[in-house]
């Protein structure tokens, strides 16, 4: 077992925590209820915010309900012109707001400072698409008849946040809806206040009308379940956890509601003998570590063929010993806190229980203490059975399970071997082999030699199987069509 040094604490600065507040008919409401403390530093309060009610919650849909009309009367130019000016408020506040989301979700100043600039990114992209036409120019076969078809906004779209990307998740649901001209109730995540409460404070500023983005923090079962189940709710985009999200899919269909679900990974690379060993090892562990292992996206799973097995573990050790844990904003972290010590106890419980089944822990701990802040060792598991929860449950840390496989065939049906589907990798040099595997690896976003986590915001995203309700893609273009309806217009001369 390697050991791990953690990255030196040499600044101890720590800011005054900043208060969330509810945003509700352009109003800032709410009192500090609770504090969130900032989990590499367990003294320091990161965040004050409110507790929202299902008054709260009312008042907010009343609030998008009344605004909508006249916000989808503005032409889509003018709409779309107030999101790029948040887009341009946040890029000026970007130090404070990636600061302020260091310490409330532990990821690393660099990672937080990348997450600021995908929402500035996100805001401009689809405030931009208000300049684009929408609808197409079809032939009728009624003589002296065109159709078009149209993309109509909805109302009010009720958005449900995890806290992992704490500020581009509600940009990238946000942004499409407001630019077709709906409403929107945020609800973000209990551990991540602030963020939101920039992306909200930046949007209020630029000039969104009173009403049309509003925000309610609080409880799940409390303010998000009373958004899932409010008749004036047309639809409900969730990112979360897969057991929480498949029970808002039964509400809003018992009320035949629109909803978007993205959830849970198992997220797998194959690694295949042709493949440069090294290479391979900066793909995985990117993948893996990155982000403290923090991403829907991350790789937990690797599968490896024979001939490079030895070479590739050796150089993924390697490179896990160069993820630093600390505080993130400490210059020497790469590898940031685990989000809260429920995470934190989920990530040594994995690595524990693998171990305990005969696994063998090439790198990282047993005995990680939380004690001086949530820092966890990057894990490196194998000698595992396919059936080991290590393999088979998304732990969402920085631990990745490596398996042997035989050949590329049991590598596909391994990687294939999962109730989720968000991405997949392949190491390799073949091109037959990587196109084989695009076409029938069971997942919604595919990377060859390339790691799984890291996606641009001008393409479709989503998974199959328990990842996604695969319906509707979330960013790129076609983000729009999960917040608008469907049109088509005969038109006689
Ligand atoms: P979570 O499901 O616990 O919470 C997500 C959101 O749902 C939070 O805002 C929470 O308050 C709310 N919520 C919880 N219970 C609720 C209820 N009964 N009714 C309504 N709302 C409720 O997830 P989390 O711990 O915040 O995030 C981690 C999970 O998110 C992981 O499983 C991860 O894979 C997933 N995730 C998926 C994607 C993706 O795009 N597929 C992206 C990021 C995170």
């Amino acid at each position: 077992m390697t050991s791990t040094a953690f990255a030196s604490s040499t600044s101890t600065s720590s800011a005054a925590a900043s208060t969330a507040q509810h945003l509700i008919n352009g109003q800032w409401l709410g009192a500090a209820d609770t504090e969130r403390m900032n989990p590499a530093r367990p003294q320091e309060v990161a965040a004050y915010s409110p507790i929202g009610s299902a008054a709260d919650v009312d008042a907010a849909i009343t609030a998008a309900a009344a605004a909508q009309p006249g916000w989808a009367a503005l032409p889509a130019p003018a709409r779309g012109a107030i999101l790029i000016a948040a887009a341009g408020l946040l890029q000026e506040r970007e130090s404070t707001v990636a600061a302020d989301l260091v310490r409330e979700e532990g990821k690393t100043l660099a990672e937080a400072r990348g997450e600021v600039k995908r929402a500035v990114d996100v805001l401009r992209f689809f405030g931009s698409l208000g300049w684009a036409a929408t609808g197409e120019v079809l032939p009728s076969g009624l003589p002296g008849t065109t159709i078009t078809t149209r993309r109509e906004p909805m109302g009010v779209f009720a958005l449900i946040t995890p806290w992992n990307f704490p500020i581009a998740i509600p940009a990238w649901k946000a942004a499409p809806a407001l630019v077709s001209g709906n409403a929107v109730v945020l609800k973000p995540a209990e551990l991540t206040p602030l963020s939101a409460t920039h992306l909200a404070r930046a949007l209020h500023d630029a000039g969104l009308p009173a009403g049309v983005f509003n925000v309610v923090h609080g409880k799940g079962r409390v303010v998000g379940a009373a958004l899932a189940s409010d008749p004036r709710v047309a639809g409900l985009s969730f990112t979360g956890s897969t057991n929480v999200g498949l029970g808002l899919q039964e509400v809003l269909n018992a009320r035949r509601a629109r909803v978007q679900l993205e959830m849970g990974g198992k997220n797998a690379v194959l690694v295949l003998d042709d493949a440069d060993p090294v290479a391979a090892a900066q793909v995985v562990a990117a993948g893996a570590f990155g982000l403290t292992g923090q991403a829907c996206t991350a790789t937990s799973r690797v599968y490896v063929t024979p001939g490079i097995r030895e070479t590739f573990l050796d150089a993924l050790v390697a490179e896990a010993s160069g993820y630093l844990p600390g505080d993130g904003l400490e210059p020497g972290t790469r590898l940031g806190a685990v989000v809260s010590r429920a995470q934190f106890d989920q990530d040594l419980d994995a690595v524990r229980t693998a171990v305990d089944r005969g696994a063998t822990l090439l790198h990282g701990s047993v005995d990680a203490d939380p004690e001086a802040g949530l820092f966890f060792p990057a894990a490196v598991l194998t000698g595992l059975a396919a059936d080991d929860p290590a393999v088979t449950e998304e732990i969402f840390g920085p631990v990745v399970a490596v398996l042997e496989v035989p050949d590329y065939e049991a590598g596909l049906a391994a990687v294939n071997d999962s109730r989720y589907g968000l991405t997949a990798g392949i190491c390799t040099d073949s091109l037959k082999l990587s196109t084989d595997f695009a076409a029938r690896v069971q997942a919604g976003v595919v990377k060859v030699n390339r790691p799984t986590a890291g996606l641009d915001l001008n393409v479709p995203f989503g998974g199959v199987k328990d990842s996604s309700t695969n319906t509707f893609r979330e960013q790129g273009r076609t983000a729009v069509d999960f917040y608008t309806w469907g049109k088509t217009v005969y038109t006689g001369s």
